[in-house]
């Protein structure tokens, strides 16, 4: 029988013998500070802001005092493209109201003077998105403090027709958590509590405002993890991660927020308060309604209150970053790497060639870790266990055996936390590196894994030289992240990319959504994933719980069933 010792002393000499390459990278740049896009920087803000010493507000107020033409480059390197265009497809709901003196005194007659919000400068923070691409004209941005709050907010708002958007950090992609016209936004972030932790059962209630690293951190000092992490997770809220159905890092070990919420509190449209807030793990009786509210972005309701179901913090992670050299080695990567590392495996991320290049490009502090040559595929691997050595020599094993089958051409074995984190900086940094590159055109498919990256070639034959076409994500959940860079935003970049992405998901019956929602940006492109039928169901439950629609108007649904 072969000992622990000897199959690790097997396990080196095979690292030597097949690959020279395949070394633990002592060089790696151990400066990870930012290791984590968004994570930290702005831990305590109120109102969001992004990540730069800049803030966004300057950026913004910048632009609009800049000139009447539409697109902006900013001095900073990011763009901003003024939303004018979209007003001028979106048509504002004539029934709605308009804010008067009257309401502003009743706001603050209920959340005190100093969360009825209506400073210039926080106000084009809340009415402008992450991507710089969306901007409302809300003239108000209130902050509850407790359920009761909503539930008065909505209730006056519901009979005065007056529209509200929820908002949580603000980085939603999809131009859903800022305002279209002048709809009140209503921000969780104050709602911020720890409600209850149960040590046995891992189930933590809060409010829907924490940030999702709080939580982390919180859930950390338990022994316990967050069964979701995102790029986002220094700015974005659990009640916006639970409203977009938010997917990221973790889903191909946890699976969805629809298996892992175990309940909510929810406030409709009247004010009425829905307590749906169990901690059960099994619960039959009848509908169970909390799996509407996930997933909506805001539409049907404000979520408060989350019940959710978190792991046990395992204490051996191991993370390698690999190269490929084409993307069917990654596919069959994932194949092997699901059936041989089995529970252990947490991540199974990749990255092209491109993707690479922005990063190195943009991103300070960033370094290929494998930098002898430019492989055209990444895959970064992460392992989560009960057994340090154990789980490497597992690990090890699984990545020898799949240099020998050639489906690896280098790769490293990250040796430390700050080696752990440079790798998850390089994919996670993408979205940040490409917003500096210049204008982005982002689309989040779900594929089946065989096709994924068939359109990202497709649409690199379409563009040419006029883009940068490039492709990654969660291969292990088949979710690829389709972005396309450009000097400026240019409508007929958007012309050659717009319908035939849709058109190319819909003919592979993928779907237009993986994880981050439709937002504004898709609410008239749904019939590319959903039937008429089904979309027709959607509007009357829409109708049904927000009768007056003044939930997140324009949003999710297409502006055709808008009654
Ligand atoms: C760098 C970066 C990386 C990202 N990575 C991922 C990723 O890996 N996976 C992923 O899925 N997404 C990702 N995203 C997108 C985004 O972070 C997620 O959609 C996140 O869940 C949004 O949370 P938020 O609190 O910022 O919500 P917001 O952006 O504020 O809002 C999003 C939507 O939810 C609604 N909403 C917010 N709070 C509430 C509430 N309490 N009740 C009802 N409705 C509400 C809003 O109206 C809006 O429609 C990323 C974004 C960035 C910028």
């Amino acid at each position: 029988m072969m000992t622990t010792t000897t199959m690790k002393r097997k396990a080196a000499s095979y690292l030597f013998r097949y690959s020279r390459n395949f070394h633990s990278d002592q060089r790696l740049n151990l400066n990870h500070n930012n290791s984590r896009l968004l994570s930290g920087t702005f831990l305590c803000c109120k109102t969001p802001i992004i990540r730069d010493s800049t803030p966004i507000s300057q950026y913004c107020r910048d632009a609009y005092h800049a000139s009447a033409i539409n697109h902006f480059r900013m001095a900073s390197g990011f763009q901003f493209r003024r939303f004018a265009s979209l007003s001028s497809v979106v048509q504002r709901n004539p029934s709605f109201s308009r804010l008067n003196s009257d309401d502003i005194d009743f706001f603050r007659s209920i959340l005190g003077e100093k969360n009825v919000i209506q400073d210039e400068d926080r106000l084009l923070d809340a009415n402008t998105d992450w991507l710089r691409k969306y901007r409302g004209s809300s003239k108000l941005l209130l902050q509850p403090r407790s359920t009761e709050e909503v539930s008065q907010i909505l209730k006056y708002c519901n009979s005065r027709d007056l529209p509200v958007v929820p908002q949580g950090g603000n980085t939603g992609l999809v131009g859903g958590s800022v305002p279209v016209f002048d709809e009140v936004i209503i921000n969780l972030g104050l709602m911020n509590d720890i409600i209850s932790f149960d040590k046995v059962s891992g189930i933590l209630v809060c409010e829907a405002g924490g940030i999702l690293e709080n939580l982390s951190s919180f859930l950390d000092n338990q022994g316990f993890i967050m069964p979701l992490d995102l790029g986002a997770k220094g700015s974005c809220q659990i009640g916006g991660n639970v409203s977009t159905n938010a997917g990221g890092l973790r889903l191909v070990r946890y699976g969805s927020l629809h298996g892992s919420v175990l309940g909510l509190e929810v406030v409709l449209a009247d004010g009425s308060v829905l307590d749906m807030l169990t901690t059960l793990r099994k619960d039959n009786t009848g509908y169970d309604l909390k799996h509407l509210f996930i997933g909506s972005e805001g539409t049907l309701g404000i979520i408060t209150k989350i019940s959710i179901l978190t792991p046990s913090k395992l204490p051996a992670t191991n993370v390698a970053f690999l190269g490929c050299k084409d993307y069917s080695s990654c596919q069959k990567l994932l194949v092997d790497a699901k059936r041989k590392l089995g529970e252990i495996l947490s991540a199974f991320e990749f990255l092209d060639n491109m993707s690479m290049d922005v990063v190195l490009n943009h991103l300070e502090g960033t370094r290929n870790p494998l930098p002898s040559t430019m492989h055209n595929f990444y895959v970064l691997i992460e392992t989560t266990g009960s057994n340090d050595s154990y789980d490497k020599e597992k690990l090890e094993a699984f990545l020898l055996r799949s240099m020998e089958d050639g489906l690896i051409s280098d790769g490293v074995l990250a040796q430390d936390i700050n080696q752990i984190s440079s790798f998850w900086q390089i994919r996670e940094g993408i979205s940040e590196a490409l917003m500096k590159a210049g204008a982005v055109y982002k689309y989040d498919l779900s594929l089946p894994v065989e096709k994924m990256y068939d359109i990202v070639e497709a649409m690199r034959t379409r563009l040419g030289n006029s883009a940068i076409v490039i492709g990654y994500g969660h291969l292990g959940d088949g979710n690829l992240h389709l972005n396309i860079s450009t000097p400026q935003y240019d409508d007929a970049v958007l012309a050659q990319i717009e319908p035939f992405v849709y058109e190319w998901t819909s003919n592979h019956r993928g779907s237009i959504s993986a994880e981050h929602g439709l937002g504004l940006m898709k609410a008239n492109k749904i019939f590319y994933s959903k039937s008429p039928e089904i979309v027709q169901i959607m509007a009357s439950i829409k109708k049904l719980l927000d009768p007056r629609a003044i939930l997140n108007p324009y949003k999710v649904l297409p502006h055709s069933l808008r009654s």
